[in-house]
């Protein structure tokens, strides 16, 4: 039987959820673990229960917990827009009132593991159930996976449904591959000099790969401590960015092009009506895009 909590619908990135997974490596993999608490009340542990290993899967947090004689279960977490992961000492005060904030507490000896408001939680009590779960086996490769494949990635992105879907929603769709959210989704079409509204379809295999293999390099290279940072100090454009900018493009509407100097734009895109920047310029559209709302 599995326990959730409410769903929204909800995009982080990847890169999150390995830093989260890293985070929390040490202090749970292999350690004993007094208490869980899950959004709706107390678990259950029983007696000699650990850590076992703490992954990440996409934008999923999963952790894993083992018993003598007992199969292992399994937690997943998803983060959505407004979830985090805290660390406190047994009895500091926590950031938010747990009594007012649905929670999920992993408590060890050393430590409260606290992930506030998370958009998804589940404890599956085999982890057959986990990889039965929708959520999880309809994954694409993960992008900051080992070993990963991009003709896997590729022929997810040609399935029939995706032809005539823009290239920035496809991007998004966890089911192609997993890791990219809404600040990657620019920044890699903007890199690469795709138009965000251009269809799958009509995008060469060449370049759909170009896009993943930019969207692992960015998201591998943002696992570690500290802020996401998509642009380097030096522009390889010829153009310095401002001092402290991190993206190229993202939140950038209006600001120049650190490539062309053109206005970057900025308009709601798809379904989710997620906000995609882009440098009409240089990032050329490949068909005619629908023009934008008027009125109201
Ligand atoms: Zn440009």
């Amino acid at each position: 039987m599995a326990a959730r909590c409410a769903s929204v619908p909800v995009m982080p990135e990847g890169d999150t959820i390995h830093k989260v997974a890293l985070a929390l490596r040490p202090h749970v993999a292999g350690v004993p673990i007094r208490a869980l608490r899950l959004p709706h009340g107390d678990v259950p542990m029983a007696a000699g229960t650990r850590g076992v290993a703490v992954k990440a899967r996409g934008k999923h947090l999963i952790v894993t917990f083992g018993a003598p004689g007992a199969p292992p279960r399994v937690l997943r977490t998803h983060l959505g827009m407004n979830g985090s992961w805290h660390r406190y000492r047994p009895g500091e005060r926590w950031r938010k009132s747990p009594s007012d904030t649905p929670h999920v507490a992993i408590h060890t000896d050393d430590w409260v593991l606290v992930c506030f408001q998370p958009a998804q939680c589940v404890l599956y009590q085999h982890p057959g159930d986990l990889e039965r779960d929708p959520a999880i086996a309809d994954l694409g490769p993960d992008l900051l996976g080992p070993g990963l494949d991009l003709d896997v990635v590729l022929a997810r992105a040609r399935v029939a449904r995706n032809a005539a879907r823009a290239v920035a929603e496809v991007l998004l769709d966890q089911r192609v591959a997993a890791g990219v959210g809404n600040v990657y989704k620019s920044e890699v079409l903007f890199l690469e000099r795709v138009d965000p509204w251009a269809p799958v379809g009509a995008i060469p295999d060449l370049v759909i790969r170009a896009v993943y293999a930019r969207a692992a390099a960015l998201l591998a290279a943002n696992v570690h401590d500290g802020a996401r940072v998509t642009a380097p100090e030096r522009a390889p454009f010829g153009h310095r960015l401002p001092p402290g900018l991190r993206h190229w493009v993202y939140r950038r509407a209006g600001h120049p092009c650190p490539r062309c100097r053109a206005p970057i734009a900025g308009r709601p895109q798809g379904p989710q009506v997620r906000m995609t920047y882009w440098c009409p310029s240089c990032q050329a559209p490949l068909v005619a895009r629908p023009s934008p709302p008027t009125g109201s």
